[in-house]
């Protein structure tokens, strides 16, 4: 890394319209203005995170208002090719919008399908030379990254850097995990993602944010804050550093620097929020968790940054299951139907009659089990 990356940190405590309209324009007016990030020309396609179909309360989803606010934004600017989409991991793009309440035409924009798998060869990718991305995706001239603060069965958090994974496309995602089977390479892969497209900026929701069993079956948690920056590394360090989480446990972090997506190094980040009086002011770190952090945020902490490294990832990887919870499971097979490895990893050993069983020596702690179960039925131990 060259220079120093900007993170802009806001307060926002409700999803009100207006309100979360005003924190966005303002957080990208202390970037420099939407004009500094793309041009009227561009085709754009705003990425918010849609994990699969879910009611907003549950804070699994980036939350409509702060979809709805950037597009009015760039509709005001006079951009007027704009789509708005995810590939979810289970069920549509449209399916998933409208739980939302979103459809064709807010602020002029369409929904994007998401549907179609292109290829998209990457021969100077580091770990992944070849992706199948969303049409919309390799359509796209700029994409606006619109992720979501939440905790992380596979990387501990998912954030900026994470979020980009909703642009392969559909069930191209589960084979992902086979080729790139634990969180440092699956990391790596994703810096690779983002040095094929190159997002120009990222907006973290944290308004409300998930902890606990993420990314789907957690406990929501008021944040009350929103994150702006064009280095998503930057922004999920800043996000580890309001939940008094050492940056360098999480591997889209650690990875993300060495690959060379951005930073996690304090002295090459510069946190900005506004003052009182609306004026930027420059936030040390110390500062930034005084005001706006939570060290109670239910995350995993414990660790050492070496594990994050070759064989100790895979040992670490090997050591954590998911297990289901008797009590929860409704026995709908969704995690057998789902399970990415050939043949399944988790199956019903009796009918449907009792939840299913996992088979671990078959189990490559994907985790996509435990991020599509509708009961929460499953955690990671
Ligand atoms: S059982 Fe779950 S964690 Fe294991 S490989 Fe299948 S989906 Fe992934
Ligand atoms: S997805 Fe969840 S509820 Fe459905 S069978 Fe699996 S553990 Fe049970």
């Amino acid at each position: 890394m060259n220079g120093v990356s900007k993170v802009v940190i806001l307060r926002c405590t409700d999803y009100s319209e207006e309100k979360v309209y005003n924190t966005l324009r303002n957080g990208i007016g202390l970037l420099g203005g939407i004009e500094r990030f793309v041009n009227r020309k561009e085709n754009i396609l705003v990425k918010p995170n849609f994990l699969h179909s879910s009611d907003q309360s549950k804070a699994v989803t980036t939350h409509p208002s702060v979809i709805k606010a950037m597009l009015r934004l760039l509709d005001d600017a006079g951009y007027r090719k704009v789509k708005f989409g995810d590939s979810p991991a289970m069920g549509s793009c449209r399916s998933a919008a409208a739980v939302l309440g979103l459809e064709d035409g807010i602020y002029g924009a369409a929904v994007a399908d998401m549907s179609e798998a292109v290829d998209f060869p990457f021969p100077e990718g580091t770990t992944a030379k070849h992706f199948r991305f969303a049409k919309e995706v390799t359509e796209a001239d700029a994409i606006i990254n619109l992720c979501k603060m939440k905790t992380h069965a596979l990387e501990r958090i998912t954030g900026a850097v994470k979020n980009v994974y909703g642009l392969v496309c559909g069930a191209n995602k589960a084979a992902g995990h086979v080729s790139f089977p634990n969180a440092t390479v699956f990391a790596r892969m994703l810096t690779d993602i983002h040095k094929a497209v190159r997002p120009r900026l990222h907006i973290m929701d944290g308004i409300i944010a998930m902890e606990g069993n993420g990314p789907s079956s957690g406990d929501p948690v008021e944040m009350d804050v929103m994150l702006f920056s064009d280095d998503p590394v930057a922004l999920d360090t800043v996000y580890c550093w309001l939940i008094s989480l050492d940056p360098l446990l999480v591997p889209t972090n650690e990875q993300g620097q060495v690959c060379g997506i951005g930073t996690c190094r304090e002295d090459e980040i510069e946190v900005v929020t506004l003052d009182q009086e609306g004026h930027a002011e420059v936030l040390s770190r110390k500062d930034l968790f005084n005001r706006f952090g939570n060290a109670d945020f239910n995350v995993a902490r414990k660790g050492n940054p070496k594990s994050l490294l070759g064989t100790f990832s895979r040992i670490a990887t090997k050591l954590s299951r998911p297990v289901i919870d008797k009590t929860r499971c409704i026995h709908c097979g969704v995690c057998v139907d789902h399970c990415p490895v050939t043949g399944g990893a988790v199956h019903f050993d009796n009918g449907k009659d009792s939840p299913p069983v996992y088979d671990y020596s078959k189990c490559i702690r994907c985790y996509c089990c435990q991020e599509l179960c509708p009961a929460q039925a499953i955690r990671k131990r």
